[in-house]
């Protein structure tokens, strides 16, 4: 059997529940967005790693050392925002190829620093070797965070109402760019950068782990067409998504007019937002919406509603069912 067929979640569901079976009191493993430990009093230890491959994740030719730097340990943090927890430390392994110079390494390092600065997550530790093949980046991040206030994305319930923290698809439209050549002009410039240097939602994440109507919280790196579907399987439900309500920001809106892109399909489908998804209860979601919109001076945005197991992910436009042409990040399967 080929990889392919039963693709990158396929194989985590093959392997992982061998290593679940007698976890300790408090903990909990593979499945969510970031491990839980018991740690002091009614705090939890997050843990969470991530890898960047040169060839795979990123084109060395394509992203300064700096930006680079930076996303490595954004994309991480951002799986601490989803759990609702803050972020601690940071451990850094690097495979370098012979041919990376000191200096590429230099911006690297200074563009990871920025953020660890900016977050005051310190790199603890880590480990160097020479690779043979590409680049190879891997971080994990230490976190924490109340045990009342973690968010898991088994949470979710048929009628909980699902929100974006977010723009979707600005992420997927600076690859395009990237791969097509360079930026034209501002809007582009700004989708390039919503590629290379993603926020990670600590500050929304925080916030609305405080809120006890969140019911399932996730962060966005596959695009939501996948990422939705971890929440469902989590979950035992189904979602129903309004595509024409998935927030497109004005620059997305007007790239993807100019260059003839379907807007819906990256929004849906693009990949490495790293907004928040959450499920909320739908008598308490209106309040929670406005809450948001007070705290952070821009919409939280409904783009569903969960539902029943059976139903699966069902899209919607103008009232009328409506399907995706592509579907969400999976390293293994392809279409
Ligand atoms: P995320 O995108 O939030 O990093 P994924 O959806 O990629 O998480 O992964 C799903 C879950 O599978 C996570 O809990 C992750 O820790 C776990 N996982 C992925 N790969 C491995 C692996 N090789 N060994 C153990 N756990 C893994
Ligand atoms: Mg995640």
């Amino acid at each position: 059997m080929k990889l392919g067929e039963i693709g990158e979640f396929g194989l985590i569901r093959r392997f992982s529940p061998r290593f679940l079976r007698g976890l300790p009191p408090g903990a909990m493993g593979i499945g969510d967005d970031c491990a839980i430990l018991p740690w002091i009093g009614s705090r939890r230890l997050l843990v969470t790693t991530d890898m960047l491959v040169e060839g795979t994740h990123f084109l060395r030719a394509k992203i300064s050392a700096r930006d680079l730097g930076y996303k490595s340990l954004a994309v991480n943090l951002s799986d601490i925002a989803a759990m609702g927890g803050r972020p601690t430390a940071a451990f850094l392994s690097l495979g370098i190829p012979g041919d990376v110079d000191v200096a590429w390494l230099d911006s690297f390092f200074a563009g990871l620093q920025g953020l660890a600065r900016r977050e005051r997550v310190p790199l603890l530790g880590g480990d160097t070797t020479r690779s043979s093949g590409p680049l190879v980046i891997n971080l994990a991040v230490l976190g924490e965070a109340k045990v009342g206030r973690i968010k898991l994305r088994s949470g979710a319930r048929p009628g909980d109402a699902i929100y974006v923290t977010g723009p979707l698809g600005d992420s997927g439209g600076g690859l395009r760019i990237i791969l097509a050549g360079r930026p034209r002009n501002r809007d582009e410039a700004a989708l390039v950068r919503s590629h290379s240097r993603p926020r990670a939602h600590l500050a929304e994440g925080a916030w609305l782990a405080g809120r006890a109507a969140v019911m399932a919280m996730m962060d966005v790196s596959d695009g939501i067409d996948s990422d939705l579907r971890r929440i469902m399987e989590r979950s035992g439900c189904g979602a129903a998504v309004d595509l024409d309500a998935l927030p497109v920001s004005g620059p997305l809106r007007r790239t993807a007019l100019r260059r003839g892109w379907k807007v819906r399909e990256l929004a849906a489908a693009g990949g490495e937002d790293y907004c928040l998804l959450a499920a909320v209860r739908k008598d308490r979601a209106a309040a929670v919406a406005r809450g948001f919109a007070r705290a952070f001076s821009r919409p939280l945005v409904r783009i569903g509603t969960v539902t029943r197991a059976g139903d699966g992910l069902r899209y919607f436009s103008g009232g009328e069912r409506a399907e995706l042409a592509r579907r969400g990040f999976d390293h293994f399967k392809r279409g």
